[in-house]
């Protein structure tokens, strides 16, 4: 395997290097209204940084736990 397939990581979440499953996240870095997380391959030993954004929220309902509504970022 050469040049990493980061455009089929984004699609099946296998590793870009080697095309396994066996990837692992680590603790996640909120600033602002991105995220930033380590993950790494322990097939292949390679890792990078997964970068979110945030999107939107979860707002509760009257019943309790219950978060039935999403809310959407506006641009
Ligand atoms: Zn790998």
């Amino acid at each position: 395997m050469n040049k990493p397939n980061w455009q089929e990581y984004f699609r099946t979440g296998c590793c870009p290097y080697c095309g396994g499953e066996n990837i692992e996240g680590q603790s996640i870095d909120i600033d602002g209204d991105t995220a930033e997380q380590e993950v790494g391959c322990n097939d292949c030993d390679k890792s990078w940084y997964d970068k979110y954004r945030h999107t939107g929220v979860w707002v509760p309902s009257a019943e309790p736990g219950v978060f039935d509504e999403f809310i959407e970022r506006e641009e």
